[in-house]
């Protein structure tokens, strides 16, 4: 199939090259910084508390922080969210449950690492329960501390946000955890 008004050539299955050229045509700027600048406003993270860190991410999101503010929603359904942000201690076993979370999010997605114990483990460094999630997952964001501050949370959106301005990201460039099932 020929494209007339983009002047290139869509060869094969006909779904498969509408998906090409509408990938195409989302790369343009000032179309692709439309979407960034959409996406950015748009971080939903899931609610998936690990640790003693959720308490300062709840803090983040009531109104004295208000990290709404920055279209900062926080929701329970992964299928809803594009934001996966690990809040402290990540053992073995829920391990397990945050690559399903992250599997079921859709694309483009990002990952947040709060405390020094999702960074490395922290207080359980030696542990033999202890899952490093940068092992797992592509981490945008590292959040240090014990625990985080609010104000450090709503800085890492803020970081985040320019990240995905600056079109530091690449759609859909299969983000699949790592590591054993
Ligand atoms: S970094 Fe500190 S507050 Fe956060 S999970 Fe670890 S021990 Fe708890």
């Amino acid at each position: 199939m020929v494209c007339p008004l983009m002047g290139i050539v869509l060869v094969g299955n006909l779904e498969e090259s509408a998906r090409k050229a509408s990938r195409w045509f989302l790369e343009k700027p000032p179309i692709r910084n439309l979407r960034d600048w959409a996406i950015s406003f748009s971080l939903w993270p899931v609610h998936f508390t690990t640790s003693c860190c959720g308490a300062e991410f709840a803090a983040a999101s009531c109104p004295r922080f208000d990290a709404e503010r920055f279209g900062f929603l926080p929701f329970l359904s992964p299928r809803q969210t594009n934001l996966l942000l690990i809040e402290g201690t990540l053992t073995r076993k829920m391990a397990e449950a945050a690559k399903i979370v992250y599997q079921q999010m859709p694309e483009p997605k990002f990952v947040i690492l709060m405390g020094v114990c999702a960074l490395d483990g922290g207080i359980f460094h030696n542990s033999y329960n202890i899952v490093r999630p940068h092992e797992l997952f592509p981490v945008d964001v590292f959040i240090p501390g014990c625990p985080p501050r609010p104000e450090a949370v709503a800085r890492s959106i803020i970081m985040l946000q320019r990240k995905v301005r600056n079109s530091k990201y690449i759609w859909g460039d299969g983000h699949e955890p790592k590591g054993e099932d």
